[in-house]
């Protein structure tokens, strides 16, 4: 049986993606092995929101290329995700070892490509497509990663153009997935033992705005989500700001499977800053969005994103940003320092970039306050008793633990001796650190 190993790079859209490429080619009798040195078939699942993850992707073809060429002239090279997107045919030229490149829009495409690439031809497939669902998807199952949690796209694209970001040239303008088919995913993940299903998109609370032919949107979809029988956890990332709807956070508040937690990325506390970002809202549109999930949601955990050293960002308006994070009590926040594009707005305003030392003196302040910010929000359940979703089960430096999350997206340890991987358990908060909380079982 010929071997497949994939390196997936970036986000969960694109493990997500992985898990459907296993899924076809487990159909056509290749077997995974998380062992590049024995794979047949070498894939990157790339990601091009940054440059260093592009350098990234460059990097591990360029050593499969070389096993290529020195020992193992039979392997096949496939490189696809966002950076195949975006270069396409390209990457013939700048890596003339890889057989294929697929794009993000046409995935199920890849079992055409094999047979292709089998008879010795070369193959980029990155045409673009409006279509949200492909007939093909129906002959293959999904190869889920072994977890507690099952990822389920819902919409693919985005149709906002941030002005740093590349994702609408990645993956498209935005579409969203049926219904039907989502909630047969669910369906099948839950009947395979999974105990928490994550819907996933750009921007999730945009879903069903494309539909022509109902009016469904993702408060729908909770609802039909949450009537399916057992006892299952829900959660949806990434919200854009203004597109949680008063009812969301109704139905959010409401559903009993439907978790405490809003991913709502904020990019700059600043208001004129979000405006050269293209992003709808400015500082005080976003803390009442905040204040009203905080309001109805008890205990709800909210994380965002920020950007360090956006063009033309000064010292003051990156002040604005460290206080957001305070004055919204914001949980966690994912960071980065600015990274241009190619394609995206403000990658063309070359005269404001601000000079790398500076980007990454702000970034180390940015993660500080996350930090203080983080600990601050964990202690606020110290002695309360929580339930923690089991996740795993690790010896860590000679005392058993097992790992998971409450509700709320809170990690837990607890010591205990026994495997509970999947099981539900309650848990009284004994010590809380920046990044997780220690507990014992009740
Ligand atoms: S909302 Fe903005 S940051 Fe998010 S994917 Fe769309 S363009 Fe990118």
């Amino acid at each position: 049986m010929p071997n497949v190993y994939i390196e997936t790079m970036g986000c969960q859209m694109n493990k997500s993606d992985t898990e459907r490429m296993l899924g076809m080619l487990s159909s056509l009798g290749y077997e995974e092995t998380k062992n590049p040195k024995e794979a047949d078939l070498l894939m990157v699942n790339t990601c091009s929101i940054r440059q260093l993850s592009e350098d990234k992707a460059y990097s591990t073809i360029g050593l499969w290329g070389k096993w290529k060429k020195e020992a193992r002239p039979h392997i096949k090279i496939g490189l696809c995700g966002c950076v195949a997107q975006q270069k396409a045919k390209e990457i013939f030229k700048r890596a003339p070892y890889v057989d294929f490149v697929l794009g993000t829009h046409k995935i199920y495409s890849l079992p055409d490509i094999i047979k292709l690439i089998n008879e010795g031809e070369r193959v980029c497939e990155c045409t673009e497509t409006n279509a949200t669902e492909d007939d093909r998807a129906k002959n293959f199952e999904i190869k889920r990663v072994k977890s507690v949690n099952a990822w389920i796209p819902i919409t693919e694209g985005c149709n906002n153009f941030c002005t740093y970001c590349i994702v609408p040239y990645t993956r498209g303008r935005e579409r969203s997935r049926t219904p039907e088919l989502i909630v047969k995913e669910a369906k099948d993940a839950l009947s395979q033992g999974f105990k928490e299903i994550t819907l996933l998109g750009q921007n999730v609370d945009s879903y069903g705005k494309d539909f022509k032919d109902k009016n469904y949107r993702l408060a729908d979809l909770l609802k039909e989500l949450n009537a399916l029988e057992g006892k299952f956890r829900i959660r949806f990332v990434t919200s854009y700001p203004t597109d949680i709807t008063d009812e969301l956070i109704q139905t959010a508040k409401e559903l009993d499977k439907v978790c405490e937690y809003f991913h709502i990325p904020m990019q700059s506390g600043n208001s004129e800053v979000l405006k050269k970002m293209n992003r709808r809202y400015d500082r005080e549109t976003y803390g009442e969005i905040v204040k009203k999930v905080r309001a109805a949601i008890p205990d709800v955990t909210i994380t965002s994103d920020f950007i360090a050293g956006f063009p033309g960002e000064t010292e003051e308006q990156f002040l604005d940003t460290l206080s957001a994070i305070d004055e919204f009590e914001l949980d966690y926040s994912n960071t980065a320092a600015y990274s241009p594009r190619e394609k995206t707005v403000a990658a063309k305003w070359v005269d404001k970039y601000i000079p790398e030392k500076e980007k990454t003196e702000r970034l180390a302040r940015l993660n500080k306050k996350v930090q203080e910010n983080c600990l601050k929000s964990n202690q606020k359940y110290l002695g309360r008793e929580m339930e923690v979703l089991i996740e795993g089960f690790e010896n860590h430096k000679g005392t058993n633990i097992i790992t998971g999350r409450t509700r709320n997206n809170k990690i837990v340890h607890i010591p205990c001796d026994t495997d509970r991987t999947g099981e539900f358990a309650t848990v009284k908060i004994t010590d809380c650190k920046t990044w997780y909380l220690n507990g014992e079982l009740v």
